[in-house]
C-alpha cells in the first residue's frame, strides 16, 4: 500500500474540508482535498456567525473576507402574526469578542478558503470525485476517486486518515452508518436570489432578518451591492398545498402570499435565479468518527438553519478535527478513542443549537425571543447563541448549563 506522504485525505471542499484542510497545513500536516466541483460553484447556506471569525483570523483570510463581504452586526426577528419583532446585536453577548460575522455568496466565500488551504501547503484537486471509502477490517485506509475530466482515470489513494466533508452528500455515513432524522424539524426549504429587496439602513443594513408566519419562518440575507438571498422554511403540512404540476416559481410566489410582512420585506425586487427546493433537511448520524476516519460539518449530521449554525459548525469543528488530527498522527494512535474529545466536543455545540431550535419550533422560545421585558442575562444568553458562542472546549459557562436545563435537545437514539 502506498501512502505518497499524505496525513490525510479530505473528502469535499466546501467550509468543513477546506478549513479542516488549511487547519492541517498550518500544523505541518499534508492534506490532500478531492472536491466533485470546480470552484466557483453555488451552495447554500449563506449568513455567517461571528465566532467563526475566530478561525478566519487563525488561518489568515478574515481581512479578506471584511474586504470582499457585507458585515452583519445582528438577526432581526419579525413575527406575522402578532406583529412583535425584536433586533439582536452581537455586542450585547456574554462574551463580545467578535461583534459582526458576514453575509456571503457562498460560491465566493468557498472559494476564498479553498484557495487559502491551497496557499497554506494542501492539495487541492478540484473535479475530483470519491467513490468509496477503503478499509481494512474497521479502518479506513483509503479512498478510490474519479477524475471527473477523464472518467476512465480512477484510482485509489491511502493515508491514515480518511474524512468525510463531502456535506448533505454524506458519502461514508449513507453507507457505514445509520442517519436519523431529528424530531419536529421534517421541514422544507425553498430559496433564490433578489435585486432590490427592503433593507435598514446604517449598521443594521447587514443584519438577517427572520420573518415568521403561520407555515414557517423566511430569511432575508443582504449582499455587498443590491442583491439579497431570500428563502423560506416551512412546515411539511404547507408543503402538501403545492399543487400537482404546480412551479416551484409559482409554489414560493405562493408562500409569499401569506405574509404581508414578507411580501414588505420584497417589495418590487426582481428574481435572479429558479427557486431552489431542499426537503427534509435535519439529520443526526450515530457516530462522527471510527477508526482512521471522521466526519466534519454536514456530512456528521444537519441542522434546520433558523440560526444560521451550519457553516459555524463545520468551521469550527474543522479546527477541532485538526487538534485531534495532529495529536493522534504524533502519538501513532487513529483510531476512534483518539476523536472521542472532538466527537464530545461537536456533540455539545450542536446540542446547544438544536434545543433552542426545537424549542422555537414549539413555541417557547419564540415566546422568549419576542418578550417585551426581557430581562438583560436572558437578551445576552440568546445572542451569545445568535453569535455562535457553543463551543465550549475549554470551560463551559453558567449560562450554558442554563440553557441545556431548559431547552434540551431531543436526539434520536440508535439502537
Ligand atoms: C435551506 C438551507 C439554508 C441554510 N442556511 C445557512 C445559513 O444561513 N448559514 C449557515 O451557516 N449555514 C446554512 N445552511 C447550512 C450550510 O449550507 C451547511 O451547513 C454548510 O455548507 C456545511 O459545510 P460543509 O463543508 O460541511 O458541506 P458543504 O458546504 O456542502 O460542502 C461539501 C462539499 O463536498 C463536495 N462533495 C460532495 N460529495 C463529494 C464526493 N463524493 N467527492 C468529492 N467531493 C464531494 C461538494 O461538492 C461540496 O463542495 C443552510 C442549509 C440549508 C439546507
Amino acid at each position: 500500500m502506498t501512502h505518497h506522504g499524505w496525513d490525510a485525505l479530505i473528502l469535499g471542499g466546501g467550509p468543513g474540508g477546506s478549513t479542516l484542510a488549511a487547519s492541517l497545513a498550518r500544523r505541518g500536516r499534508r492534506a490532500l482535498v478531492l472536491e466533485r466541483e470546480k470552484f466557483p460553484r453555488f451552495h447554500i447556506g449563506e449568513s455567517l456567525l461571528p465566532r467563526s471569525r475566530e478561525v478566519f483570523v487563525e488561518l489568515g483570510v478574515d481581512e479578506e473576507l471584511d474586504r470582499r463581504f457585507l458585515r452583519k452586526y445582528g438577526a432581526r426577528f419579525l413575527c406575522c402574526t402578532t406583529g412583535r419583532e425584536s433586533t439582536y446585536r452581537f455586542e450585547e453577548s456574554f462574551d463580545p469578542k467578535f461583534t459582526y460575522a458576514y453575509q456571503v455568496p457562498r460560491a465566493e466565500f468557498d472559494h476564498v478558503l479553498l484557495e487559502q488551504a491551497r496557499k497554506l501547503g494542501a492539495e487541492v484537486r478540484e473535479q475530483w470525485e470519491a467513490t468509496d471509502v477503503l478499509f481494512e477490517g474497521s479502518h479506513a485506509v483509503g479512498v478510490r476517486a474519479k477524475n471527473l475530466l477523464n472518467p476512465s482515470e480512477v484510482t485509489e489513494l491511502f493515508a491514515p486518515i480518511v474524512v468525510d466533508a463531502t456535506g448533505r452528500d454524506t458519502l461514508l455515513a449513507s453507507r457505514t452508518r445509520r442517519k436519523a432524522n431529528i424530531a419536529r424539524l421534517d421541514k422544507t426549504a425553498l430559496f433564490s436570489h433578489y435585486r432590490g429587496t427592503f433593507r435598514p439602513s446604517g449598521q443594521d443594513e447587514g443584519n438577517i432578518q427572520i420573518v415568521i408566519f403561520e407555515h414557517g419562518w423566511f430569511w432575508f440575507i443582504p449582499f455587498r451591492g443590491d442583491v439579497t438571498s431570500v428563502g423560506v422554511v416551512v412546515s411539511s403540512e404547507w408543503i402538501r398545498q403545492k399543487q400537482k404540476g404546480e412551479s416551484l416559481d409559482s409554489f414560493y410566489d405562493r408562500t409569499f402570499a401569506q405574509s404581508a410582512t414578507a411580501r414588505e420585506l420584497l417589495g418590487g425586487a426582481t428574481r435572479l435565479r429558479p427557486v431552489g427546493a431542499l426537503a427534509d433537511f435535519s439529520y443526526r448520524i450515530d457516530q462522527l468518527a471510527g477508526d482512521g476516519w471522521l466526519f466534519v460539518g454536514d456530512a456528521g449530521g444537519f441542522l434546520d438553519p433558523l440560526f444560521s449554525t451550519g457553516a459555524h459548525l463545520a468551521i469550527k469543528g474543522a479546527t477541532l478535527a485538526a487538534e485531534a488530527i495532529d495529536h493522534a498522527l504524533t502519538t501513532g494512535d487513529v483510531s476512534r478513542a483518539a476523536f472521542a474529545t472532538y466527537e464530545a466536543n461537536v456533540r455539545y455545540a450542536v446540542d446547544l443549537f438544536l434545543g433552542v431550535v426545537q424549542s422555537f419550533y414549539a413555541g417557547q422560545f419564540r415566546e422568549t425571543l419576542f418578550e417585551p421585558n426581557q430581562r438583560s442575562t436572558i437578551r445576552k444568553l440568546i445572542t451569545s447563541i445568535l453569535s455562535g458562542d457553543v463551543f465550549h472546549v475549554e470551560r463551559r459557562p453558567p449560562w450554558a448549563s442554563f440553557l441545556r436545563e431548559h431547552y434540551p435537545a431531543e436526539v434520536p437514539t440508535f439502537v
